[in-house]
């Protein structure tokens, strides 16, 4: 059995025991026939919105990744998420969130959450001290419902903590085993989005998560093409939410899955390419005499940088660049821009947006297979634009 993250990644498509080939097919049917009743009794397969074959490769594969018991698919990664916080919160339960988490991860969990009685609160989960207070106060909170201390432990409320690994567009990356550490300590139930740095990066079970999400259409699919999640934890965990998302039709489609697998069949050399030309560019960008912040780190292929002149200047800049496209998503073979205040975080209140370091002039870069030296050439040409002023743009 393959068990390094090379081997698993050349073989996904075909880690559920099917031979090397025939695993590889696309089964794109909503349903399935049987000889008997036992046959439908015993099938894993009946109708596709409780899963496929193509499903359930995509789910290992992350899950062998990730080092989790189970997996599984999700049409999104939003879909990922709703799935594990559906299957996991009821009413009372109390989500602390990073106030930086993906645009749409926060509407949902600000807009819908609430409406099905689970609060949530928005803080920097990164930094530990601001963790362990607000944690503190869930459980004084939650043990003083209606005044009383809650009985039994299983009518408690939980707390649920949930941060991404890397944050976007400013890519810090979580100290997991301390934050899990006090998540611990405080009987919270840990949700870490890994979109940003894979597997191949950042195993956040191993350092003490409880469930892990993914949306697949980044850098695990890799090209673009496809849109799924995944979410990977225990067996309890995974069973529970799998059955929510067979009811709620948020299990992914065959399709996509199989996609999924082939974009996950090239994930580790991709990774190793676009992680090295980033760590090349840092290092020109940092070099380069034009002034200007730069947020990267080597365990992504994504960086942000504040450039000179503010939103003129990043406006400047987008418009430079020949090669590199602005498109609002990430993690495909070819390198994008995006323009996070225009964009990801557009819903974001100024003040609050400033407080997470997002800044007017700041641009987002995922990092693709394409030659170094060519990428660089539209990075300098954005930097010496940005930095231009608006009268020597206009000559
Ligand atoms: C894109 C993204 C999501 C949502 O995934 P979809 O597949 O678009 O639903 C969640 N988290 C992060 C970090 C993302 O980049």
């Amino acid at each position: 059995m393959a068990n390094k993250d090379a081997s698993i990644c050349a073989k996904a498509g075909s880690l559920c025991g099917n031979s090397a080939f025939s695993g590889k097919a696309l089964w794109q049917t909503s349903v399935y026939d049987f000889e008997s009743l036992e046959d439908i009794n015993s099938a894993r397969y009946v109708y596709r919105r409780y899963g496929s074959p193509n499903s359930d490769e995509l789910a290992k594969a992350v899950a062998l990744l990730e080092g989790a018991q189970q997996g599984l698919a999700t049409t999104s990664g939003m879909g990922a998420l709703v799935a594990a916080i559906l299957s996991i919160c009821k009413a009372g339960d109390h989500i602390l969130a990073q106030f930086d988490c993906y645009g749409v991860s926060r509407e949902f969990l600000e807009i819908d959450a609430p409406r099905f009685g689970i609060k949530t609160q928005f803080i920097d989960v990164h930094n530990v001290q601001t963790l362990e207070f607000a944690l503190k106060n869930s459980v004084i909170q939650r043990e003083t419902v209606n005044g009383s201390t809650l009985p039994a432990e299983n009518n408690k409320n939980n707390i649920i903590v949930f941060l991404e690994s890397v944050t976007n567009p400013c890519v810090r990356v979580a100290d997991l085993q301390s934050i899990s550490t006090v998540c611990k300590m405080y009987g919270a139930f840990l949700i870490v989005d890994n979109t940003f740095p894979t597997p191949l990066k950042i195993k956040p079970l191993k350092q003490g998560a409880d469930m892990v999400i993914h949306s697949v259409t980044k850098f695990l699919g890799g090209h673009s093409d496809l849109v799924a999640g995944v979410l990977v934890g225990s067996s309890h965990h995974i069973e529970l939410a799998s059955k929510l998302a067979g009811r709620w039709g948020l299990i992914a489609a065959p399709f996509d899955s199989w996609l999924a697998t082939k974009g996950i069949t090239t994930l580790q050399v991709r990774m190793e390419r676009a992680l090295s030309t980033t760590a090349e560019l840092a290092r020109r960008i940092l070099c380069s005499s034009i002034p200007r912040k730069l947020n990267w780190t080597p365990d992504c292929a994504m960086m942000s940088i504040e450039l000179p002149g503010g939103l003129d200047g990043a406006s400047r800049a987008l418009s430079s660049f020949k090669m590199i496209k602005f498109a609002p998503s990430l993690g495909g073979t070819t390198t994008t821009v995006s323009h996070p205040v225009s964009t990801s975080h557009k819903s974001v209140p100024p003040a609050e947006r400033e407080a997470m370091g997002i800044t007017d002039g700041m641009i987002r870069l995922s990092i693709g297979l394409e030659d170094v030296e060519d990428i660089w050439i539209d990075i300098e040409r954005g930097l010496f634009a940005a930095a231009a002023t608006e009268k020597t743009s206009d000559c």
